[in-house]
Order: C-alpha cells, then structure tokens, then sequence
C-alpha cells in the first residue's frame, strides 16, 4: 500500500498515511516524465549516489535519477531510473517534484559541499 501524497510505502491492512492522513492505494500511479521535476543534486561522483538517496529516502522525497547508460546498474529510486542520451559531462542528475525541491536541495547542501549528510529525523 502505498501513500498517494507522500509516495511512501505501507504494509498490508494501514489504509490511511498517517502523515497526510489520505487513504492509501494499492499502485501508486504512474509518475507523468514531463512532471515538474527540477534538478536538486547534480554529481559526477557515482559513489555519492547511494547517500544522495537514502537522505532523499529517509526525507520520504521522491526522486528520479537521472545518468548515463554506465549508471544504469545502480540502484534507483520508487520513480525508476530516467537514462539520459546526451549526458555527457556531469555522471548523474537527481530530480525531485517542484514542491520538495526547497527540502531537499536543504538536505543535500552538505553532500554537494563534501561534508557528511545530516542525520535523518526519527518519524
Ligand atoms: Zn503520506
């Protein structure tokens, strides 16, 4: 089951999100490409993806990861992984929706300093 609003993931038998308190549904639906999705994270250091998504996770912010063909093995995010034909110079692109990239852009700042991530918030 999963939260319509938030995108996160419910097990069998929760029928509402507790945090959007909206009714769950079974598939989340299909993420529309051409979605208001802007680019929070650019990187051209792969190893850095992986945090980049368990900060994003942790946020319960949705994101589309966004490479060339190499990166497709990575894991990737509940959006699936958008292949990119013409990056070039940079390795790999997070997008968020508009209305979580404030929030995210917030919780990656120290990524794309260099610095640790901050500690996810319990709940
Ligand atoms: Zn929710």
């Amino acid at each position: 089951m999963y939260c319509p609003d938030c995108r996160a993931e419910y097990r069998e038998g929760i029928e509402t999100c507790p945090d959007c308190e909206v009714r769950l549904v079974v598939e989340l639906p299909p993420v529309d490409p051409d979605a208001d999705l802007v680019p929070v994270f650019e990187t051209a250091d792969v190893s850095l993806l992986p945090v980049v998504e368990s900060v994003l996770d942790s946020a319960r912010i949705p994101y589309l990861v966004q490479g060339e063909e190499a990166l497709s093995v990575l894991p990737v995010g509940r959006w699936g992984a958008g292949i990119s034909q013409s990056g070039r110079g940079l390795a790999a692109t997070i997008r968020v929706e508009k209305g979580r990239a404030e929030e995210a852009e917030e919780l990656l700042r120290p990524l794309a300093e260099g610095e640790s991530p901050p500690e996810p918030e319990e709940g």
